[in-house]
């Protein structure tokens, strides 16, 4: 084996070792501008639940795919038993805090997520240092308290709005089909219609020459793109990838304005010019009462 082969062989075993340092205590919400490679991230929230967390794991096993499930650290003690079986199918398990709230408690922040990750821990081993915030709020006691300790905060770049009325699923989930995609659904009770669409959406990725990757390893494809980028051309952290810093020195954070309701997740306020070219994941309402 050659030098080069031998070095690349290394990177790529360093590249699967975990997510890669840069985006510790960041959050990670956009497409990199100009990243070409077609694999998406799909990430289930809210679970696990006995019903349709199994339901989303056999098709997923069908598709012989990875996925990303952000489970609430109260779940994992219910169902300690579906957690393993999604960490032995060779899933990621991230941390979406622990009573799903929007607006916690500057004093509970770091709580909701320490539970979760010590649930997470108990049944699993060790869990990954991943934080998906309830509702996408990233101006909470929670997310902040996650950053703090090191977590990267995961968002979307496309949300199926699987939580609302009368969504087809399937269009939502295929709406914007771009390189880079983390995809928002959701796999607890309720949630029938995203495991019925879920074959349909993984199908219409396959058939446009998609591959289905963890968060792990798009956090590992985002940083190989960056490193290839000239210096200064792309940017990570608070201001989301693909849109252009005005400062690289004083990261600004995404304001989101938090606002109760049942929905599980959502974005509110808009998404910066540049992020998006689509609108279906874009500039969104905030979310009905109900
Ligand atoms: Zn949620």
């Amino acid at each position: 084996m050659s030098v080069a082969l031998i070095s690349a062989a290394l990177h790529l075993a360093t590249a699967k070792a975990g997510i890669p340092d840069r985006y510790a205590g960041k959050l990670v919400t956009f497409h990199p501008k100009g990243f070409k490679q077609k694999v998406v991230a799909l990430t289930f929230d809210d679970g696990p639940d006995p019903k349709i967390t199994p339901k989303v794991l056999d098709t997923l096993k069908k598709f012989n795919a990875k996925a990303t499930f952000f489970v609430i650290g109260r779940n994992v003690v219910t169902y300690p038993k579906m957690l393993e079986r999604i960490q032995s199918e060779g899933h990621e398990i991230g941390n979406h805090s622990y009573t799903h709230p929007s607006k916690p408690p500057e004093a509970k922040g770091e709580w909701e997520v320490r539970q979760t990750q010590n649930a997470i821990d108990k049944v699993i081993g060790s869990g990954l240092k991943l934080y998906r915030p309830p509702y996408g709020i990233t101006n909470n006691a929670s997310t902040r308290a996650a950053k703090r300790m090191g977590y990267v905060v995961v968002n979307w770049t496309n949300d199926t709005n699987d939580w609302k009325k009368g969504v087809d699923v399937y269009k939502t989930g295929t709406a914007d089909m771009r390189p880079g995609e983390i995809l928002l659904m959701h796999a607890t009770s309720g949630k029938e219609r995203t495991a019925a669409a879920l074959p349909k959406i993984m199908e219409a990725f396959v058939k446009k020459g998609y591959r289905f990757v963890t968060m792990t390893e798009m956090l590992s494809l985002y940083d190989e793109f960056e490193k290839s980028m000239p210096k200064g051309s792309t940017t990570t952290g608070d201001q989301g990838f693909g849109s252009k810093p005005k400062s690289r020195t004083k990261p600004k954070v995404r304001k989101a304005k938090p606002k109760p309701n049942s929905n599980p997740d959502t974005t509110p306020g808009p998404r910066p010019v540049g992020a998006s070219s689509s609108s279906s994941a874009g500039a969104k309402k905030p979310p009905p009462q109900n």
